[in-house]
């Protein structure tokens, strides 16, 4: 059996991450990937094929809390679900890691605060070529250090909605946005942005993991990927202390592996999966689980993917751009958090026609695409432990949800709607089902986390702050499990600023 220092299961925005801090240590690193790099092909930039064809989503179902199979918007690839997010990497906000009171309820504290964290922000914001500008937003988090890149520029009819909502007294500001713009060397080809929220980047602007964090690491010789390799199970040693074995099936053949440090980074639902899968005599309910809390507490956020008709035509290509965080935390009508909103990647006539004809009766689709601004909303739900994974028999995955805390996020669209009337728009908004990837919300993973929460407390936390196991010495959990609140904010920069401190502890403390 080949044994190496660590191990680390998952190449997306968690262990893609760990995987680069680490590389140049000189350790041996085996990472483990289920998945296979996305083929760089014209349909990489095809509605048909990315969204209606769902060709490089993972091709599985599972089952809801009712026992109804669905189809899980989830991507199982070299870089994981970075490889086709929309890359708008904010920070969570100060505030969003104490104890917040909600409509809905509470959002429970962090073990740490966001001054422990914030360092590992602006070097996880430099990593992956964060565009952006401080003191634009009006919750942002107090920083060391100003972004590394410069605001992308809005294109025209983002500038006039940008114009429009300062207009009205608002504080749009530029969306901090992870993209290798090129380096500006005589005889590059400028790089004009256009496909990106939900689309694989063939041509590598786009800072995914697999770009940016993986092709670094691999540049090592202490190393290893292994793709198409799908860890079935953890193996403790007879005390239970120890992850000893990691169990790999590669198509029909099982091949085992050890190391002295495994790090678990499959994204929230597949991490809690794995270890749930790993139960044994000394772990009955799933390995590192004495305090009961794998697979439950699940969040994915209260999201909306809208388009409000433009009076005017919008011919842009890359709207991405924008944001706004006016009722991140309230509003003068509502004295609870609302949320955020953001420009969503410019959508197309292809991606209503799941939702013709009731879309928007009257109107041509394609009318409908030339004329669309497209917005992005998050709001905050609760962790609530039985919203929740577990296994059925056969091994199929359930995610039990129920979303909660949905007054903020209801009037979140209302506020949207009410912008709408001041910026050239019609007054009404249209869903698109398409990108979120769900007819039911359940099928909307895209921001899951929280299910092997963190904390100081071990009979309420699976995790220490550092990610390691409470019950298990050499076992850590490295992606977007360990969030015990969601924030309203995108996740991908909080899980790669955490792996970049769980790596530097490593380092320092373990290695
Ligand atoms: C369409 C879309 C748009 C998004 N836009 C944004 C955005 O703009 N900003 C943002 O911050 N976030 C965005 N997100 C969310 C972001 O991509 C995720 O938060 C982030 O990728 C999660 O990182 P992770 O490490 O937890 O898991 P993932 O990135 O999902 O990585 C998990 C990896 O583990 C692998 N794996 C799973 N199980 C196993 C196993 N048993 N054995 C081996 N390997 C396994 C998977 O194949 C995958 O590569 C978006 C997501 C989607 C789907």
């Amino acid at each position: 059996m080949a044994h190496y220092d660590l191990i680390i299961i998952g190449t997306g925005a968690g262990g893609g991450t760990l995987a680069c801090k680490l590389a140049p240590s000189g350790r041996s690193i085996l990472i483990l990937e289920r998945g296979d790099y996305i083929p760089k092909e014209k349909d990489n930039w095809d509605t048909q094929a990315v969204f209606l064809d769902a060709k490089y989503k993972a091709k599985e179902h599972w089952l809801d809390k009712n026992g109804k199979l669905f189809h899980p918007g989830i991507h199982y690839c070299v870089g994981g679900n970075t490889k086709v997010y929309g890359s708008a990497l904010l920070r969570m906000r100060d505030r969003d890691f104490e104890e917040l009171t909600h409509h809905g309820g509470t959002s429970p504290a962090w073990p740490i605060s966001y001054s422990e964290l914030e360092p590992y922000y602006t070097q996880a914001e430099n990593l992956y070529h964060v565009h952006g500008q401080r003191g634009t937003d009006p919750t942002e988090p107090p920083a060391s250090a100003p972004y590394a890149y410069a605001p992308l520029p809005h294109e025209p009819r983002i500038q006039e909605l940008y114009d429009d909502m300062k207009a009205m007294d608002l504080n749009p500001f530029p969306l901090p946005i992870g993209v290798r713009m090129g380096n500006g060397k005589e005889g590059d080809a400028p790089i004009t942005l256009d496909r990106f929220d939900g689309f694989p980047d063939p041509s590598e602007a786009k800072a995914d993991s697999h770009v940016v964090a993986i092709k670094s690491a691999l540049q090592y010789d202490n190393v290893t990927l292994l793709t198409n390799s799908y860890v079935d199970r953890l193996i403790t040693e007879p005390n239970g202390k120890t992850v000893k074995e990691v169990v790999v099936k590669t198509g029909e053949e099982q091949t085992t592996y050890s190391a002295n440090i495994v790090v678990v980074a499959c994204g929230a639902i597949n991490s809690a999966a794995l270890l749930l899968r790993s139960a044994n005599d000394r772990h009955p309910t799933g390995l590192a689980n004495s305090s009961d809390v794998v697979g439950r507490h699940y969040m994915a956020h209260n999201n909306s993917a809208l388009l409000a008709l433009s009076r005017k035509p919008n011919p842009t290509l890359f709207g991405k751009t924008l944001g706004l965080n006016d009722f991140y935390f309230g509003s003068d009508d509502f004295e609870y958090p609302l949320g955020h909103i953001q420009m969503l990647g410019k959508s197309d006539a292809l991606m209503y026609k799941e939702d013709a004809p009731g879309f928007a009766p009257g109107l041509a689709l394609d009318y409908v695409a030339k004329h669309s601004l497209d917005f992005w909303l998050t709001s905050e739900d609760l962790p609530d432990p039985n919203n929740r994974i577990t296994l059925g028999k056969d091994g199929r995955l359930q995610l039990h949800y129920t979303e909660n805390n949905l007054e903020g996020h209801h009037r979140l669209i209302k506020k949207l709607r009410w912008i709408l009337e001041h910026v050239g728009c019609e007054p009404h908004l249209l869903p698109n089902n398409l990108y979120l990837g769900k007819k039911i919300p359940v099928a909307g993973t895209a921001h899951q986390c929280g299910t092997i929460r963190f904390g100081k407390d071990p009979s309420a936390s699976a995790l220490n702050e550092f990610c390691r196991a409470h019950d298990i010495q050499n076992l850590y959990v490295v992606d977007g499990s360990f969030f015990p609140s969601s924030s309203a904010v995108n996740p991908g920069l909080t899980i790669m600023a955490q792996a970049l401190r769980v790596g530097d502890y490593l380092l320092d403390q373990v290695l």
